[in-house]
């Protein structure tokens, strides 16, 4: 059977691989000249393979429709993909928070190993081949066409990602060929991002009851909470952790999250709210302050 993988990233590769596992002759078409252009960049040029939680603790980490993610984990468990890759020849290691990255830190090495395991497979992976279109006749894919040739697949696989990064590949195409194929598709919306803020600096000043503070940009906070209120000062989400400013607004790791939870909602309406201490009620901070201030009186 000939299978038609479209889009060389870590999804493509890995049907591709598993595809010829099961005895199909598999053919990857990629628009690039190399495969995992966005897995390079993975992980700040590490690439955080997966994360070693059990299976509650990596679902309640999922911010939304960890539900979407269940078969996937079944078929290949963070375990399993942890043996895969020791199998393959890539030593591992964990790091803090159960994280696991290739021990030599580098993305590229996870990607040369896919290209071995396409190549031990018998993949065919042709590069430079964009797909731009495909014809689809109950309900099956038999023509796939890009800027230079057609193949006619007895299946296809379409693998071509999502809309983040357009520059690595994935320009969002994949929707509306997706979409030629019968599937739903529901709008899409920034999701693990940092967020735009207004006023977030004369917020700042307003608390702390100057008139001018020096550039938040750049300022970093750790073991903070950071909450979302509605327009009738209910909380609705409360993330703990790190926080950074940028030059127009917040990022880290929890406003990251919390931009998950509130992209499909009106946030013109939404407001953040930051407690720098969240371990300590007023009369304690009170005392913490009083106390720091005598000490740098000292
Ligand atoms: C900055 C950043 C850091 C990240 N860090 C991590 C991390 O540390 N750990 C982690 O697990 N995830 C991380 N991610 C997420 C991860 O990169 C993606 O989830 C993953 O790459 C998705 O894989 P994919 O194969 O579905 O899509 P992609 O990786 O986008 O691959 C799609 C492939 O299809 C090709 N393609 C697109 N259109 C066509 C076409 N028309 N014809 C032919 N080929 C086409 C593209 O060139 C590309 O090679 C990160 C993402 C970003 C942007």
């Amino acid at each position: 059977m000939k299978v038609f993988v479209i889009g060389g990233g870590p999804a493509g590769i890995m049907a591709a691989i598993y595809a010829a596992k099961g005895g199909a002759e598999v053919t990857l078409l990629e628009r690039n000249d190399k495969i995992g252009k966005k897995l390079f960049i993975t992980g700040k040029g590490r690439c955080n393979i997966t994360n070693l939680s059990d299976h509650d603790n990596y679902l309640k980490n999922i911010v939304s429709n960890p539900k979407f993610a269940l078969r996937a984990l079944k078929t290949m468990s963070p375990q399993g993909l942890i043996q895969f890759f020791n199998d393959s020849g890539l030593p591992i290691k964990i790091e803090r928070g159960n994280r696991v990255f290739p021990l030599s830190d580098k993305s590229s090495d996870v990607i040369k190993v896919l290209n071995k395991l396409l190549e031990n497979s018998g993949v065919k992976v042709f590069y430079n081949q964009k797909v731009v279109d495909f014809t689809v006749e109950n309900n099956k894919i038999n023509q796939i066409i890009t800027e230079k040739q057609v193949f006619y697949p007895d299946k296809a696989i379409l693998a071509i990602g999502g809309k983040s990064y357009a520059s690595t590949g994935s320009d969002g195409i994949g929707y509306a060929l997706a979409r030629k194929c019968g599937h739903s598709i529901i709008p899409l919306k920034p999701a693990l991002v940092p967020l735009i803020c207004d006023k977030c600096y004369d917020a700042f000043c307003q608390a702390a009851s100057i008139s001018e503070l020096p550039p938040l940009q750049g300022l970093s906070l750790r073991n903070i909470t950071a909450s979302i209120i509605d327009e009738n000062d209910k909380k609705l989400f409360e993330e703990f952790g790190e926080l950074m400013f940028t030059h127009n607004g917040m990022s880290g790791p929890v406003i990251l999250t919390l931009s998950s939870k509130i992209n499909r909602m009106d946030c013109s309406k939404l407001k953040i709210k930051l407690d720098l201490k969240p371990a300590l009620d007023y009369k304690m901070l009170d005392n913490r302050l009083l106390r720091d201030f005598g000490e740098k009186k000292e």
